[in-house]
């Protein structure tokens, strides 16, 4: 979708700090951190919400969350704690309407979330 900031950074035309990248997924540096590591995990493919997964995007999903796993133990915060949130329309802070998982790492995280 071009007028999408991820899909974007998912085509290389907006830099970001890319910490993986696969055929149908990207990971980056969150602009503006809210932990010692702030990832975001999206798919190449526009989705615009969490709502708007089909059947067809189970695999995906799961490979967006094994990811983000992959890179918390990456950083050595696998066995120390991670969190991974994504949040959807209004009420829940999405801000980006292109589907992303958020890794946050590094530092004691509260619950419940703000
Ligand atoms: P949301 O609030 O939609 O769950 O999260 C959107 C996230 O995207 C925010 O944490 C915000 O800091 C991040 N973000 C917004 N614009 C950019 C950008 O241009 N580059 C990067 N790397 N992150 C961004
Ligand atoms: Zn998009």
């Amino acid at each position: 979708m071009s007028s999408c900031l991820f899909c974007k950074i998912a085509a290389g035309t907006i830099p970001a700090t890319i910490v993986h990248q696969d055929d149908t997924l990207v990971a980056f540096a969150d602009i503006n951190p809210q932990a010692p590591l702030h990832v975001l995990v999206i798919p190449r493919r526009h989705i615009a919400t969490l709502s708007d997964l089909g059947p067809g995007d189970d695999a995906l999903v799961g490979s967006m969350h094994r990811t983000a796993a992959a890179i918390a133990q990456a950083h050595e915060y696998a066995d120390r704690g991670f969190r991974t949130v994504m949040n959807c329309n209004a009420d829940a802070g999405q801000t980006v309407f292109h589907i992303h998982l958020h890794l946050l790492a590094g530092r004691g995280l509260t619950w419940p979330p703000g």
